[in-house]
């Protein structure tokens, strides 16, 4: 999560790039998202590299491990970056909150587009700024605006007069409607 940070067998390293080191959240580190780690240094990167957490250790976003990303994509250069969980059936984009709209800039909206693709397959690709929450499908972004850290989502397709719909919504809207 830093210049220095190890990786896998890459051909890409992080470079001057650090943007794991403002934008995400590291509970080892009580450091919230979008905000700079307090060690971090512009230019030299990680100013506790020898100590740093596991959650550090272990990150990888998807520029540094993806062959098909070009220096274009360098989260800092983008202006966020992506990592991939619920064993790849989500992809996170998290944008860097000094540039809010990075996202929504060429090239990268419509590559992004394009990956959303995977959302008919049940994939899930999730815009997170800050809290708020946008749920990219290939025919539209739902904006679930700010949400509650604690609240999980869901979404993906229903049927309603013999087309697919896509839906995005928080799981206690979900409670509320079962209850
Ligand atoms: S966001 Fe990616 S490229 Fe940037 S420092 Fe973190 S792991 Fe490296
Ligand atoms: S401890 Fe180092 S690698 Fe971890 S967030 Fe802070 S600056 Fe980045």
């Amino acid at each position: 999560m830093s210049e220095t940070a190890s990786t896998p067998v890459l051909s890409k390293s992080c470079g001057e790039c650090g943007m794991c080191c403002k934008v995400l959240h590291i509970s080892e580190l009580a450091k919230p998202a979008g905000q700079w780690c307090g060690v971090f240094r512009k230019g030299s990167g990680c100013g506790d590299y020898e100590a740093r957490p596991q959650a550090c250790r272990g990150f990888h976003c998807l520029w540094l491990t993806s062959e098909k990303l070009d220096a274009a994509w360098r989260p800092d250069k983008a202006g966020f970056l992506m990592y991939p969980d619920r064993d790849g059936k989500r992809l996170n984009v998290v944008v860097d909150p000094g540039k809010p709209a990075s996202w929504r800039r060429e090239p990268y909206y419509s590559r992004l587009k394009a990956m959303s693709q995977r959302a008919y397959d049940g994939y899930e690709l999730l815009i997170c700024i800050g809290d708020r929450r946008v749920v990219m499908f290939p025919t539209e972004d739902v904006d679930l605006g700010v949400l509650n850290p604690d609240h999980k989502l869901v979404s993906g397709y229903v049927e309603r007069d013999g087309a697919q719909v896509p839906f995005a919504m928080v799981l206690s809207d979900v409670e509320e409607m079962v209850t």
